[in-house]
């Protein structure tokens, strides 16, 4: 793993959305700066001859020396102090995402959310977590690490140095290696450990709780000083989460002060099965069971009674919005506008690699407001700067992550976004926030700093080797879809069709 920098950094740019600070999260500055020490950032605003003059003499010349991004290695002189054609901001906040989907794009599409977990999901998991000793043999690595590294690579291409990620099904068995994959690639992650008990692949249900209770506490003791990493409760879903398990898990996020993450009313043929089946709806029976509170967040939330927004709203329960996933899915889109009439936490993400089918966090905040606005017939919802903190700001506060904005103090997370690219071109200060939801493609981003480490650096990705983990999930990938070819059909899931 890089180690945090020894020496201060400095990064300048054309302008700076630091989407936080005392002038409110709105700002925008032209030629900005962000220092930073270690892992912390100490000083962040407008770059005037000045500043330069006051930062050279507290740290250039015959000091240690500041490192230039972009720059020089050690500044001298106000010279060094290069400008770079962009745009700063925090990085990308992901408050919701699976590490185990990136080789499933493409994979089982134009069906619903059951079959293509049966037809992508559950087939890939299932099969390198029963050929996994002998595909480790054949990979050179665990199937699972290689997943996880290119859902790593994924996440520093488009910015996002924070993540939740929602490892479920088979997966809430390797959190060993999604750990190791976030110390290598040098980003920041909550594993929500995924369980279930019913309704579902019989060899993986955890009967009874105290099984998913211990994978937890096993979790904690293995992980719980790594610096970027933090274990929560995941159950995987509404409907394969009996009460008793459900209880247990919250009970244990309590315990350990943190948060407990869960699908809920995504797909709305599960969602209508479950009410018939159950007698309420998902939210109506996590709030009946006593698991909704402000530390529950709800993935999706999509089909849903405004009796469940009441409750939701009134438990200040929180919820993540999916739309690449949700509309390609078919799923339906949640009633956003009514959620943030309420005053419920709104956050914007992508879902995994495998539904969504990127982690391009520009395109989902993209897509969140060009939805709002068509359904509504009102341009004036969800603007630019408001979908842009559902990103950032408002996902890092929800998650409880020193990050999502540039402020002394904060985490050093940040990106730059080249704005001279032609899509972007011309950028200006009365534009850039507009540009970056309307006009990137979000493969602009060519510096990413996270916990002051340089993860991407004029577009190279420095903690990762970029073409070996390209070239051995390109592997996995193959062979596991020549097994799918040759394999019957996969009900994983357990959900009703
Ligand atoms: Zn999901």
């Amino acid at each position: 793993m890089v180690p945090a920098p020894a020496r201060p950094c400095f990064i300048r740019a054309d302008f700076l959305l630091p989407l936080g600070g005392p002038r409110g999260r709105a700002e925008r500055i032209a030629d900005g700066y962000v220092l930073w020490e270690g892992e912390r950032i100490v000083a962040v605003g407008p770059y005037t001859p000045a500043v330069g003059r006051r930062l050279l003499a507290a740290h250039g010349g015959g000091g240690r020396g500041l490192r230039v991004i972009g720059g020089a290695a050690r500044a001298r002189d106000a010279a060094d102090l290069v400008k770079l054609p962009g745009v700063l901001l925090p990085g990308f906040v992901k408050a919701h995402g699976h590490d185990h989907e990136p080789p499933l794009i493409g994979v089982a599409k134009d069906v619903p959310l059951t079959e293509w977990l049966d037809g992508a999901v559950n087939v890939f998991t299932g099969f390198i977590n029963e050929r996994r000793a002998a595909l480790t043999r054949r990979l050179g690595k665990s199937p699972h690490l290689i997943t996880y590294l290119k859902a790593r690579l994924d996440d520093i291409y488009y910015g996002i140095t924070s993540s939740m990620v929602h490892h479920c099904n088979h997966n809430k068995y390797h959190v060993a290696e999604i750990a190791e994959a976030n110390r290598i690639a040098g980003t920041r992650m909550i594993v929500a450990v995924g369980a279930q008990d019913r309704n579902y692949d019989a060899r993986i249900l955890d009967r009874p709780a105290a099984v998913a209770v211990r994978r937890l506490d096993e979790a904690v003791e293995r992980f719980g000083d790594e610096p970027r990493l933090r274990i929560v409760p995941g159950p995987d879903q509404c409907f394969s989460n009996g009460p008793e398990l459900l209880v247990a898990l919250k009970g244990w996020a309590r315990a350990h002060g943190t948060l407990l993450h869960i699908h809920s009313s995504e797909e709305p043929r599960t969602t209508a099965w479950f009410v018939k089946k159950y007698g309420e709806t998902p939210v109506g029976y996590f709030d009946r069971i006593g698991i909704l509170d402000a530390g529950t967040i709800l993935a999706h939330q999509v089909n849903c009674t405004a009796g469940d927004l009441g409750r939701i709203a009134r438990r200040r329960a929180k919820v993540v919005h999916n739309p690449l996933a949700n509309t390609i899915l078919g799923s339906g889109m949640p009633p956003v506008m009514e959620m943030l009439r309420r005053g419920i936490d709104v956050a914007i993400s992508t879902d995994g690699s495998g539904s969504a089918d990127s982690q391009n966090m520009l395109g989902a905040a993209r897509l969140a407001a060009q939805y709002q606005k068509a359904l509504h017939r009102d341009a004036s919802l969800l603007p630019a700067q408001q979908v842009l903190e559902l990103v950032t700001a408002a996902p890092a506060a929800m998650l409880g992550f020193n990050a999502g904005a540039l402020e002394a103090g904060k985490d050093a997370d940040l990106i730059l976004i080249d704005t001279r690219r032609p899509n972007l071109s011309p950028t200006r200060l009365d534009n850039v926030v507009e540009n970056l939801i309307w006009a990137s493609d979000g493969s602009e981003v060519r510096y990413v700093v996270a916990s002051g480490r340089v993860l991407k650096e004029d577009y190279r990705v420095t903690t990762l080797d970029a073409q070996k983990v390209i070239d051995d999930v390109c592997r996995l990938a193959e062979l596991a879809f020549s097994w799918r070819r040759r394999a019957g059909a996969v009900r994983g899931t357990g959900a009703p069709r």
